[in-house]
């Protein structure tokens, strides 16, 4: 592969043999070796994704689809066309801000006599119709549970809008999708990954998801390089096995036990040392203290990294003292999101030898709910640069589905940081913005390290896995912009040697 007039990869059974000049890289080329010629490209390491929810993405492809929907009229009308798949309609991505009427049951009802459940854009709500409450046996009796709300009309009736937990009444009758489905759905995913020059992701699920990628791998056809951070509830299950972090193959690896310390900036239930911005509100912990403390424990005990979500600062804060304290094992422990952070605790995360996985494409929709609700804190918000400096490693991800998996986005933010319009033109705490070179560095070789393969992937070098992708950007984008960057595109994506995407 030609990357520049001065550079070219040779790889063989899915190994990088030589990186140089064209003609040195050309004699050295046993007879018969494929060449694909791309002038004008720039060639990186294969992108990692480091926080991904593959697995809820995938089946969310085959969902009806009503995300950038406008009106509510359209939505009726995408619904209706809907076909009915094991005995319910469900989609997901409706966003009723600036519609006049709220959602509710009888204009579903009109459509479909089957059960229909339909996710919020930001699954913080759940529009049903009448057959679906009937499906849960919510009625006017059913009282809201706690944290949720099933919104009633003025005679007590739900109206079909169902609330935070609320939606929780529901779930467990949606039918579950069967192993077939499943594994085709990840297939479609991992292609559309490849596509965006992704060849390895840090997924965070439930073991169903696990089990489809097992399925996938002995199947030989799994093409991305999986870290599996299963959930903590699986854990006494995980030790059992005899299972630990950092065992599996090439292709299918398990990382740390995901826990929660705290919820969202979005809906916030971030944990905050001082008040949200005109509230007395600071969120709060969602696991216990000392719950979380003990299944560290018993993880580490085992074998087994802590993958812990902390968003809000003294979340943070407080991964920080129960992580720090946990005994090495074969993975770094590590910290997800790391959103706000306080000046004191800014380099405890490198001192503690932790990986902070960090989504920058958050900050497309983030900085004015930042502004708003955190106020000056905010320069603690997203501090790439302050961690970097810190001497902290720094994992980038997309969180997909919440954000797109197409790292041009999280490039972009990284470098730009602005929202998806471009504001503030400077962007926003301009010093927290990283170059090109790091923010590369945070989706290859720091992911490699997380993994604990980075004497095998994460570098375009002799003996490094021929995990690559050609990028129709030219290479002195090193020294530009993200703009730049994201006009561009993965022309080819090539995975353990195998090109998996030619556009
Ligand atoms: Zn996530």
């Amino acid at each position: 592969m030609t990357a520049t007039d001065a550079e070219s990869v040779l790889w063989i059974d899915g190994t990088i043999r030589t990186v140089g000049p064209a003609v040195k890289v050309e004699r050295s080329a046993p007879p018969g070796v494929p060449r694909y010629d791309l002038p004008d490209t720039m060639v990186t390491p294969g992108f990692v994704d480091g926080h991904t929810h593959l697995g809820l993405w995938a089946m969310n492809r085959r969902r009806v689809e009503l995300r950038g929907v406008r009106t509510r009229e359209e939505v009726i009308r995408r619904v209706a066309a809907a076909r009915v798949v094991q005995g319910w309609v469900i989609g997901q991505g409706w966003d009723a801000n600036g519609w006049n009427d709220a959602p509710d049951r009888h204009s579903l009802d009109r459509i479909h006599s089957s059960p229909v459940y339909l996710d919020s854009l930001d699954v913080h709500a759940a529009w049903v119709n009448s057959a679906a409450l009937a499906e849960a046996g919510i009625t006017r009796e059913t009282a809201d549970p706690p944290g949720g709300r099933i919104v009633r009309d003025g005679n007590g009736e739900p109206t079909g809008l169902l609330l935070e937990r609320a939606v929780e009444l529901v779930l467990p009758y949606l039918p579950q999708p069967s192993a077939f489905t499943l594994d085709e759905v990840l297939r479609e995913a991992q292609s559309e990954a490849h596509r965006v020059g992704i060849t390895g992701v840090h997924d965070v699920e439930s073991m169903s998801i696990l089990e489809a990628f097992r399925r996938l791998e002995s199947s030989d056809e799994l093409r991305l390089r999986v870290l599996f951070q299963p959930p903590v509830s699986a854990l006494t299950h995980l030790i059992r096995q005899g299972l630990r972090s950092g065992q599996g193959s090439e292709w299918l690896s398990l990382g740390g036990v995901k826990m929660f310390l705290d919820g969202s900036l979005g809906s916030r239930t971030a944990w905050m040392l001082e008040p949200y911005a005109g509230t007395r509100d600071r969120g709060m912990p969602i696991t216990p203290l000392g719950v979380a403390q003990d299944a560290m424990n018993t993880a580490a005990a085992a074998g087994w990294a802590t993958t812990v979500h902390a968003i809000g600062d003294a979340a943070v804060r407080q991964a920080l003292d129960l992580v720090s304290r946990l005994p090495r094992v074969a993975l770094p422990h590590r910290i997800e999101h790391f959103q706000c952070v306080h000046p004191d605790d800014l380099r405890r995360g490198a001192q503690a030898g932790l990986v902070l996985s960090m989504q920058p494409p958050h900050l497309l929709t983030d900085i004015p709910l930042v502004e708003r609700h955190w106020g000056e804190r905010g320069w603690g918000a997203y501090a790439f640069r302050s961690l970097l400096q810190s001497g902290a490693s720094l994992v980038f991800g997309s969180d997909v589905p919440v954000a797109s998996i197409d790292p041009r986005e999280g490039v972009y933010s990284a470098l730009e940081r602005t929202t998806g319009d471009g504001a503030p033109p400077n962007g926003w705490h301009p010093g927290e913005k990283l170059n090109f070179r790091e923010t590369v560095h945070a989706y290859t070789v720091a992911p490699a390290h997380a993994a604990g393969a980075c004497a095998r992937r994460g570098k375009v070098a002799p003996g490094y896995a021929a995990d690559l992708v050609a990028w129709s950007v030219d290479p002195a984008i090193e020294h530009g912009d993200g703009r730049a960057f994201r006009e561009g595109r993965a022309l080819l994506t090539v995975v353990g040697g195998e090109v998996v995407m030619r556009a």
